[in-house]
């Protein structure tokens, strides 16, 4: 893997939401941290005219907004330069290619490019075979592509992308963003499974009885509604970052951690799914949309009276989904999904459920005994909780559930790099492990494109839960009928542990 950290990046859409909130900061931390040298620079890139000066003054407010008062704020600006640019005309391109070769040729960057398309989706294409045709990607050191969800609507318009974005790069210069995969946690689901004797071996479905991750917001579509109508929580969170999560869970373990050998071995998970389709997926899969309803003790609209979304509109705010995976160390296994809009309480987190032990004898008919959990909290706390069975201090054999809890918020947070620092630094040192390949993306549509199929040609019974609730009554039946239930979010924090 090169660690060739000297570039210069090209930030399309410098003005937007996504660069000033995340990219300009998270820049500004590798710097901080001094793992970018001083030899980088980075060229914004947007339609509005604005000064360098101007440019430089809106990096520091966003640092400064997202991070605090920051020494070095007007040395780390000096590398920032702005070209106000059409990304449909052809002249634009030209203009930024002179930019660029002179900027790169004054500070040394070797010819070294990465291209961050922090933009609207449709323009994807049409930059990639611009960069091309107008000599962008022309260069002696290495250029990369940045390129930022949604990847294409379904496996057609991502087949379509692709084939425009590969004209340009190749799949080993491409970085298909997946933000859920700069998070800690995410991370770290290899290295629980990976480095741990006692949970290996178990892994497996011969000793866990079931899966469950949920992604749960407490927001509404907020300003996003044109955007969401047209994608809905199947499309915007289970095709990329949900199922991201179900094969990093499922996959076998690798021959190396080298990103080939990983992304190989999550594309055979992927390759296993179960394809459902037809009638099968209203008895596998469950949609939602929300209703009026309260959250932190304040009315909400219902998402038909959102702004920008259609007052009869047919679009998913909440998905729960019963995924198999057909393999030998899966069959029969399975994992539930769930996402959701306005719902209870923001988090992300995965229950592993154990199978019950052969026989209890510590059975009370009034107290069963707990399955073994093993949690993984991704998000907003992060961490690991194995919830046990241990004696009842003072009892005689009475069990209870104990948890052990390894908490990163405590301990680690200071030190814990944003989910975009790590991927902006991935991408800067060649490793491509944390992105999504062109493969998993394409069967991960193939899977999702036989669901949206059927609820497309269906209206939904919509409104059918409370903001601020936890989904629709059917996204309980779906782990009913299966003789399971969704372990309740709130009771399963880091903290809240005895
Ligand atoms: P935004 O609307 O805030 O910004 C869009 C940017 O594109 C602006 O800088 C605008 O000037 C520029 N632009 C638009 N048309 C242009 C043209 N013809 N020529 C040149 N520049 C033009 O969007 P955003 O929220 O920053 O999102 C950007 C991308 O990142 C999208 O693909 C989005 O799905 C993705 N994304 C955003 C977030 C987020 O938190 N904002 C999170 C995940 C993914």
């Amino acid at each position: 893997m090169e660690q060739n950290m000297t570039t210069l990046i090209m930030i399309f859409g410098a003005t937007g939401d996504l660069a000033k909130r995340k990219l300009f900061p998270s820049l500004y931390r590798l710097f901080e941290r001094g793992r970018i040298a001083n030899r980088f620079a980075v060229i914004g890139v947007a339609r509005r005219p604005l000064s360098n000066d101007q440019f430089q003054q809106s990096v520091k407010d966003s640092v400064t907004s997202a991070l605090g008062a920051k020494q070095n704020l007007d040395q780390f600006a000096s590398h920032f330069y702005y070209q106000s640019h059409d990304v449909t005309d052809s002249n634009s391109y030209i203009a930024l290619k002179k930019l660029a070769d002179e900027i790169d040729t004054h500070n040394h960057l070797e010819g070294n490019r990465i291209f961050y398309l922090a933009m609207a989706p449709e323009f994807f294409g049409s930059i990639a075979l611009h960069l091309k045709a107008d000599g962008l990607t022309n260069v002696k050191g290495y250029k990369r592509l940045v390129i930022e969800k949604p990847f294409g609507h379904d496996l057609e318009s991502a087949k379509e992308l692709n084939e425009q974005i590969r004209t340009a790069f190749s799949e080993e210069e491409i970085y298909r963003i997946d933000h859920y995969l700069g998070k800690e946690m995410v991370r770290n689901i290899e290295v629980i499974r990976f480095a741990n004797a006692i949970f290996e071996p178990l892994w497996n479905n011969r000793y866990i009885s079931n899966i469950q991750i949920t992604s749960s917001e407490t927001l509404g579509v907020e300003e996003r509604g044109r955007y969401y109508e047209s994608s809905g929580a199947l499309r915007d969170m289970l095709q990329n970052h949900m199922m991201q999560i179900v094969a990093l869970l499922a996959m076998e373990p690798p021959i190396s951690l080298t990103t080939k050998e990983i992304r190989l071995e999550k594309v055979r998970v992927f390759r296993s799914l179960r394809t459902i389709k037809g009638e099968a997926v209203n008895d596998y899969f469950v949609r939602g949309q929300y209703g009026e309803g309260e959250i932190d003790q304040k009315k909400v609209p219902k998402y038909r009276d959102e702004p920008m979304v259609n007052n009869e509109s047919n679009t998913e705010t909440f998905v729960a989904g019963k995924v198999m995976i057909d393999n030998f160390r899966w069959a029969g296994v399975p994992f539930y999904i769930r996402t959701g809009k306005r719902m209870e309480t923001k988090s992300t987190k995965i229950v592993i459920q154990f199978k019950d032990i052969p026989m209890n004898l510590y059975y009370r008919p009034e107290k069963e005994l707990s399955p073994n959990l093993l949690v993984i909290h991704i998000q907003p706390e992060e961490g690991i909780t194995l919830h046990l069975n241990a004696k009842k201090a003072g009892s005689h054999l009475d069990a209870q559930e104990v948890k052990l809890s390894f908490s990163n918020t405590g301990t680690y947070a200071m030190n814990t790099p944003e989910g975009y620092e790590k991927l902006l630094f991935d991408c800067m040192r060649g490793d491509a492990t944390n992105f999504t390949h062109w493969d998993e993306v394409a069967y991960s549509w193939a899977f999702v494109d036989e669901i949206s199929k059927v609820w497309d040609q269906t209206k939904g019974d919509f409104p059918n839960y409370d903001a601020g609730t936890m989904g629709p009554k059917a996204a309980d039946e779906l782990l009913e009928k299966d003789g399971f239930f969704w372990w309740p979010i709130n009771n399963l924090d880091v903290d809240n542990c005895r």
